[in-house]
């Protein structure tokens, strides 16, 4: 019978201790100030909007759980549970960090039109000057073949180009500035395609368990075009649009790249699902899917890696991380991200990736530092698929939507 008692008191004793503990290492826990949530793929940012202050307590109590289940007592889990709101979380809130506001899309190419200056003064102002020369002889002609060559218009498309113009010049006889000014924008908007769809596909659609699923876009390309930085201004593109997004940092070969993109989905409250370092890029794209769902994002925008080792390993990545996103439901665009300094170097990965991945738009990166304004109109006949925005500079907010008119008026100058 003692020892019955002794028994009894023994438990009771160890209850109260491990309980003891509980308490004490929840307290420890809830000490220190926001503790870093899960190590897992997802390493969301220290998220600014309302209700985040939810996310630590409710995942303190599981791993307590989980310690306590460890000496193998199930039994004071239930003590320890109602203390947990005795810990008041409240008056830790840090402090939410600021969130940028983009500025508005509409009118960003406008804004940055002095930026094409260099295409403007050779490409647009060098086909005005020649052709307002009193003679349109041969030689002129040439010339005019050449500037555009020059600006990388590419053969085909210069060869149609001048021939248009060799036949509405003739019929216009005398020309005045104007007169040319005007032909030229008309034939070089011919040229670049006023009909295409240039919006980019970010609607929302159908999982494929019926759940309601973010637009998601893949954005691919060299590594060197820019196509981080893109995938990070895009992000403010679309916030400036009104839309919630979370970004896959699934480029995973080039070691700055997760962080990189991170910082830009921090400054403007995106959160970016990331893996370790070298790890599988389809992965982390299915995760950033699915964290997208679960968080009822619009949009969820996918940064891969571009190795342009072979291009069957090109195939392979590209085409299993888009494979394994599907699993979730479609991907509703794919963006090649080409920098429009590299000419024909450009126009070789656009048929690279063309074959690899079917590219859905393009967005044409560093077009401030080029004169070379004429590869809108070649890479979009290499591809057949639109030019959707265009980089014009480092700035945050220096991606502009692509709209035909205003690109040509910049070139010309109005
Ligand atoms: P990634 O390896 O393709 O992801 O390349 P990054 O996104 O890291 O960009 C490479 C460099 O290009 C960075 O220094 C960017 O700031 C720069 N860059 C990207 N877009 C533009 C642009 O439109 N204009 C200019 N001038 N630089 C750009």
């Amino acid at each position: 019978m003692e020892i019955v008692i002794l028994a009894v008191v023994i438990a009771v004793v160890a209850l109260g201790a491990i309980s003891g503990l509980v308490v004490s290492s929840r307290k420890k826990k809830q000490l220190p100030p926001a503790p870093p949530s899960s190590p897992s793929v997802t390493a969301p940012p220290a998220e600014p909007h309302v209700g985040e202050e939810a996310e630590p307590p409710s995942a303190e109590p599981r791993r307590t759980v989980e310690e306590v289940e460890l000496p193998g007592a199930g039994a004071p889990v239930a003590e320890a549970e109602p203390e947990a709101p005795a810990a008041p979380a409240e008056p830790e809130a840090p402090a939410a960090p600021a969130v940028e506001v983009p500025e508005p899309t509409a009118g960003r190419l406008v804004r940055l039109r002095t930026r094409l200056s260099r295409s403007q003064n050779s490409l647009g102002k060098g086909l005005l000057t020649l052709l307002s020369r009193e003679h349109l002889d041969e030689d002129t002609w040439e010339e005019i073949e050449d500037t555009l060559l020059t600006a990388d218009v590419g053969v085909a498309p210069t060869q149609e180009l001048v021939e248009r113009l060799r036949e509405r010049v003739k019929v216009l006889g005398t020309r005045t500035p104007e007169e040319l000014r005007a032909l030229l924008r008309e034939e070089l908007l011919t040229l670049i395609g006023t009909d295409a769809d240039r919006s980019v596909h970010t609607e929302p659609g159908v999982g494929v368990n019926g759940e309601e699923k973010p637009g998601v876009v893949m954005v691919v390309g060299v590594n060197g075009t820019g196509k981080t930085t893109t995938t990070g201004k895009l992000a403010r593109v679309l916030v400036a649009d009104g839309k919630s997004v979370v970004l896959g940092a699934a480029d995973t070969f080039r070691a700055a790249a997760a962080d990189q993109l991170q910082t830009w989905g921090e400054r403007v409250g995106a959160r970016t699902v990331r893996g370790p370092e070298g790890g599988d890029p389809a992965s982390i794209a299915f995760d950033a899917v699915k964290e997208g769902i679960a968080e009822n994002a619009d949009v969820v925008l996918i940064d891969t890696a571009g190795r342009l080792h072979t291009k069957t390993g090109l195939m392979d990545e590209l085409g299993k991380v888009k494979r394994v996103v599907e699993k979730h439901g479609s991907v509703d665009e794919v963006l090649l991200v080409l920098d429009a300094t590299t000419g024909q170097n450009g126009l070789v990965q656009a048929r690279v990736f063309g074959e690899v991945v079917n590219i859905t738009g393009i967005v044409l990166t560093k077009l401030d530092g080029t004169a070379k304004g004429g590869i809108v109109v070649a890479v979009q006949r290499e591809l057949g698929v639109p030019v959707k925005l265009v980089g014009l500079g480092e700035g945050a907010d220096d991606l502009a939507p692509f709209e035909p008119e205003a690109f040509v008026d910049a070139l010309i100058g109005d």
